[in-house]
């Protein structure tokens, strides 16, 4: 594998509810903050996934002709120089709008961010910031707990809708083998155990 690679867990090329209008979607693999109530635990560990090419991902993402890119995952700013890149590359193609979910403050990724960090929130169009907390769960605009908040950094989305209204909701699918998948966020806390018992997953 030559040129730069981003470690992936997931993704979707036509999501609308998580960021305006239809998104394609990166959930990146790893996170160092390794909250006890993370809603998607399987997407902590630093290894597991794939690893990627960022040329081969922008030609995909370019292909789907999405609104706009959203990150997440997992935390996309450890990967912060990956996806620099993989902005950098789509951007010289498409002037995509960029979202990223981070479980860092804005506050702290100013202060205490690595360059390629800072690099990283200089490309973004919209911030969606801190980890997701269920004791503090609320039904937000694309979060699902108040202590997250939506930063605009650019003027690009200057006519959303109020940061304090309602959730967007969730999307689901059935895959060709009979599989359900959702995104979106908890619309309830402990939503993703519920919904596996319900369907009986072990
Ligand atoms: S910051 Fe988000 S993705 Fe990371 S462990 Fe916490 S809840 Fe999970």
């Amino acid at each position: 594998m030559t040129g730069p690679t981003v470690r992936i867990a997931a993704l979707h090329p036509s999501c609308t509810v998580l960021g305006p209008g239809r998104r394609f979607v990166v959930w990146v693999q790893g996170c160092p903050l390794n909250c006890r109530d993370c809603v998607s635990p399987q997407w902590i560990p630093a290894r597991g996934g794939r690893v990627v090419p960022v040329a081969e991902l922008a030609d995909r993402i370019i292909a789907e002709a999405a609104d706009g890119l959203t990150l997440s995952g997992g935390e996309p700013f450890a990967q912060a120089d990956a996806l620099v890149r993989l902005v950098e590359t789509v951007r010289r193609r498409r002037d995509l709008s960029v979202l990223s979910y981070s479980g860092y403050t804005i506050e702290h990724l100013r202060r205490h961010g690595t360059p390629d960090q800072h690099r990283l929130l200089d490309r973004l169009d919209l911030l969606i910031d801190g980890p997701y907390r269920p004791d503090r769960h609320a039904d937000l605009l694309w979060r699902g707990s108040d202590n997250q908040r939506i930063h605009r950094l650019t003027d690009r989305h200057a006519d959303l809708p109020g940061a304090a209204g309602p959730g967007a909701g969730l999307q689901f699918e059935v895959g060709a083998d009979g599989s359900l998948r959702w995104m979106g966020v908890p619309p309830v806390p402990g939503f993703r155990r519920r919904l596996e018992q319900a369907m009986g997953s072990p």
